[in-house]
C-alpha cells in the first residue's frame, strides 16, 4: 500500500499569539512522519481561519507563501468551530486519503497522530483521541467537562466519553460525513453515527500554550444544549412521562375521593385541587405526543443518511467495496 496522504485540520479563531508555533510543530511533526516512511510526502497542513479578527489569515497566508506544506482556508465570517472544523475536513476530503482534526492551542498531544495513522494502517476508518487525565484542565472546566458527558449520556446522546474533536478520520469516512446535511452541527454527535471499524488513542490533554480559551462558559453551554436537541428526543419524551404520570396521580386520587365519600372517610383530596392537576397531566400529556410528532419531523428534515454500506460481497463487484 502506498503511503497514504495526510491533512491536518486546524480551525483557528483569532489564534495569531499560537499560530507561528503550533504551524512550527506541525511542520516538524508531519516531516518526522514524512521521514519513517509513515505518510506521503504530499501530506499538508490545513489552517482554517473561522472569520478571525485578528492577523490569524495574514499569518496564514505567509505561511503558506513560505512552505507549501501550509494550505489556508478563510471562513466569510465567524461560523464557530464545528462549522470551521467541517469546512475544513469537507476541502481535505478532496485532497487527502487521511484527515486529522485537532485545534490550533496543540493542547492534544500532536505525538498521538503516530499511533492514529498505525490504527488507521490496522482497518480502522475513525480514529478517536481520547483524554486520559484532565490535570492540566481547572477544576471548574473539569467538573463542567465530566458532567457534560454524563448529562449527554443520560439523554441518550452517544458520545465517546472525553474526546472532542481530536481524531482521525479516512477518506471514507469523511465522505460519509458530508452525506449529513444537518445545519446544527454537532460532530461529536454525529461521526460515531457513521460506524465502520474506529479505534481510540489515549493521549493526555496539555495547556493552551498562549493566548486564551475561545469557549467561554457561555459558548459552552450553548453548545451542549445544541448537542442534546440535534440528538435526542429524551427531553420531549420527559414532558409526556410527567404528564402521564400527573394524570394517574390526579385519577388515582379522584377513585380514593370517590371511596371516601362512599365510606365517609374525613379526608379527601378535593375537587378543585383535583380537577387543576387533571387538567395539568392531560395537557403535559398532549404537549409531549405533539412533541413526538415534531420530533419526528425534525428528525426527518434532517434527512440523515439512513446507513452506510461497508461491504458488498458480490461478485459482479469484485475488488469493490465502496
Ligand atoms: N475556534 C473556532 N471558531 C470559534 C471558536 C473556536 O474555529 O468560534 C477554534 C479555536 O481557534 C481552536 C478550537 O476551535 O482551534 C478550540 O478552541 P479553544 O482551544 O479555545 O477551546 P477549549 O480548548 O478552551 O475548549
Ligand atoms: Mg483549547
Amino acid at each position: 500500500m502506498d503511503q497514504p496522504i495526510l491533512m491536518i485540520v486546524v480551525p483557528c479563531y483569532n489564534e495569531e499569539e499560537v499560530l507561528p508555533e503550533t504551524a512550527k510543530r506541525l511542520s516538524q511533526k508531519l516531516s518526522a512522519l514524512e521521514n519513517q516512511g509513515a505518510i506521503s510526502s504530499q501530506s499538508r497542513i490545513l489552517f482554517v481561519d473561522d472569520g478571525s479578527r485578528d492577523k490569524t489569515w495574514e499569518i496564514i497566508c505567509s505561511l503558506h507563501r513560505q512552505d507549501p506544506v501550509f494550505s489556508g482556508a478563510k471562513l466569510s465570517r465567524n461560523r464557530g468551530h464545528q462549522n470551521a472544523l467541517l469546512c475544513g475536513l469537507m476541502a481535505a476530503k478532496e485532497l487527502c486519503d487521511v484527515a486529522v482534526s485537532m485545534d490550533a492551542d496543540l493542547q492534544d498531544d500532536i505525538d498521538a497522530v503516530d499511533e492514529m495513522l498505525q490504527k488507521y494502517k490496522d482497518g480502522a476508518e475513525i480514529v478517536y483521541g481520547v483524554r486520559s487525565s484532565r490535570q492540566t484542565d481547572t477544576a471548574f472546566k473539569r467538573a463542567t467537562a465530566q458532567g457534560f458527558y454524563r448529562f449527554m449520556a443520560w439523554m441518550g446522546v452517544d458520545i465517546v466519553y472525553n474526546h472532542a474533536d481530536y481524531r482521525l478520520m479516512s477518506k471514507r469516512a469523511l465522505n460519509a460525513l458530508s452525506e449529513y446535511r444537518e445545519v446544527n452541527l454537532f460532530l461529536r454527535g454525529i461521526v460515531p453515527l457513521i460506524g465502520f471499524q474506529t479505534a481510540t488513542v489515549e493521549y493526555e490533554r496539555g495547556e493552551r500554550f498562549a493566548g486564551e480559551s475561545k469557549y467561554p462558559l457561555k459558548k459552552m453551554l450553548a453548545f451542549a444544549f445544541d448537542g442534546i436537541t440535534s440528538f435526542s428526543v429524551r427531553p420531549i419524551r420527559l414532558i409526556t412521562v410527567l404528564g402521564i404520570l400527573i394524570l394517574c396521580l390526579s385519577v388515582l386520587c379522584g377513585v380514593y375521593d370517590l371511596i371516601a365519600l362512599l365510606f365517609s372517610i374525613p379526608f379527601s383530596f378535593g375537587l378543585l385541587g383535583l380537577s387543576v392537576w387533571f387538567c395539568c397531566g392531560l395537557q403535559l400529556t398532549a404537549l409531549g405526543l405533539v412533541g413526538e410528532y415534531v420530533g419526528k419531523v425534525y428528525s426527518e428534515v434532517k434527512a440523515r443518511p439512513r446507513y452506510h454500506l461497508e461491504t458488498l460481497l458480490d461478485t459482479s463487484n469484485e475488488g469493490k467495496n465502496e
